[in-house]
């Protein structure tokens, strides 16, 4: 039997202690209660399971698995679940955080939560990552559900494996429960439009940011981090809006083109080999090298903690749109503020993907299904509001946008919680 080790991480920093910090700040700008911060910085519940997996060559290996929910009350919790090898508790524990703010700022009557299981999704088979999506969802059944937490895609995860979770689900309830979980595929009632609604929701962002500072996207140039879910479809539509996509990565390489990356080719190149290694028609750099290209709007769609101390005063994008959740860390946020960096944070830019889901449980609740041009026009109604909304209060307050954000978030829950009452 074998237990799978987490790696050296990504992670420089406690992401748990950066969301808290996070919370500190708005709390001060915002006067909020210190006996409801005291309540907002703990996550409701975090569960640790461990799944054992029979491998394809006969061995067992035994993965840890995590669900935290942060908070509910404004509704049952709402998160995806990530299958990486850095993933830890307390990653988890600050993405839950963060889900409750993004569900707040949209609006959307959801709480916040957020699951991992420590593997390598690329080193495993089919088979074996339906095995382990298996009993990690049979380890959680008692928490998860329609009306108490439902889990979503996240890095590592996508439409295949939540249909295992919403199957093994069923088949322990007895009938097919279509509230379960969101970001499942169409055929087993999935919502037109929730692929790509996370990066649909930061384009409106990045168009209404173009906006106010003047910019025409056909004249922006974009670099984009990542080119999964997120940051393959963001970079995408900003090449049909007329943006010159000068540089794009994966986890194995970084792609710049001052001229221009042919992002539909590029696409093809990933379906094709499973990489971008290997793409014509582009210079290889480093992760690292294409956040400091000279860009009007860089968008990191990977991971957290990109953008830190070390590398924030050599950025030259003006406009920073978050994909990934927390790419950008407090220090760097600093540094980047002084040097008047637009920064459109996470729970705004990247909350496209969860509106969405919301919409996709209210289909599976009514067993009505909609069109993808009715979910689209909601989304952008939603989130060009939410936009406006962190504007005029990052303009009222004075503030950063981060700042504004995050304040409208936490105190729409703090009402929520005071209006509730602490039980008992
Ligand atoms: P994904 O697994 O589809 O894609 C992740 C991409 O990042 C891949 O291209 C991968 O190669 C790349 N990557 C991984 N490690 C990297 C590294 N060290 N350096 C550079 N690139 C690296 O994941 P996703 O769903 O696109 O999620 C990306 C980010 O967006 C995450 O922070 C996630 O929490 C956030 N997010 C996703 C959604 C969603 O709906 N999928 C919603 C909101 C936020």
């Amino acid at each position: 039997m074998t237990t799978v080790e987490a790696p050296v991480s990504h992670l420089r920093e406690n992401p748990y202690e950066i969301a808290k910090q996070q919370l500190h700040r708005v709390a001060e700008t915002f006067a909020i209660d210190p006996n409801l911060v005291n309540v907002l910085q703990q996550c409701k519940k975090a569960l640790v399971v461990s799944v054992p997996v029979v491998m394809d060559d006969g061995r067992t290996t035994v993965f840890e698995g995590y669900r935290v929910t942060h908070n509910v009350a404004r509704g049952p919790s709402k998160g995806g679940i990530r299958y990486h090898p850095d993933v830890t508790l307390d990653e988890v524990k600050a993405l839950a955080m963060w889900m409750t703010w993004k569900c707040a700022l949209s609006g959307i009557p959801f709480g916040g939560a957020k699951g991992g299981v420590v593997c390598n999704p690329k080193q495993m088979s089919e088979g074996e990552l339906q095995r382990m999506t298996r009993r990690f969802t049979s380890e959680i059944i008692n928490e998860i559900g329609p009306e108490r937490d439902i889990p979503a895609p996240d890095v590592g995860t996508d439409g295949r494996v939540m249909a295992w979770i919403f199957d093994t689900y069923s088949m322990n309830k007895g009938h097919s429960v279509l509230g379960v979980v969101t970001g499942k595929p169409l055929t087993i009632g999935g919502s037109l439009g929730r692929e790509e609604a996370t990066a649909r929701g930061a384009l409106y962002c990045v168009r209404e940011a173009a906006r106010k500072k003047r910019l025409l996207i056909n004249e922006t140039r974009v670099a984009v981090q990542g080119f999964g879910n997120v940051g393959s479809f963001l970079a995408k539509f900003l090449a049909e809006d007329g943006a010159t996509v000068v540089a794009i990565s994966d986890s194995a390489t970084g792609l710049s083109n001052p001229n221009g990356i042919d992002v539909q080719a590029a696409l093809a190149h990933k379906r094709e080999t499973g990489s971008l290694t290997g793409f014509r028609g582009a210079e290889a750099i480093t992760n690292e090298e294409l956040l400091l290209l000279d860009c009007d709007v860089l968008a990191p769609c990977a991971l957290e903690q990109v953008i830190t101390e070390e590398n924030a005063a050599q950025v030259k994008a003006k406009i920073i749109v978050e994909g990934a959740n927390g790419p950008v860390t407090p220090a760097a946020d600093d540094i980047l503020e002084d040097k008047g960096v637009l920064i459109l944070p996470d729970i705004l830019a990247n909350a496209g993907g969860v509106v969405v889901s919301y919409f996709e449980w209210v289909q599976g609740l009514q067993e009505y299904f909609w069109k993808e041009a009715e979910v689209n026009a909601k989304l952008n109604d939603i989130i060009t509001r939410a936009f406006n909304e962190t504007w005029a209060t990052q303009e009222n307050r004075g503030t950063s946008m981060r700042l504004a954000a995050y304040g409208l978030a936490v105190q729409r829950v703090a009402e929520a919680t005071v209006t509730r009452g602490i039980y008992p």
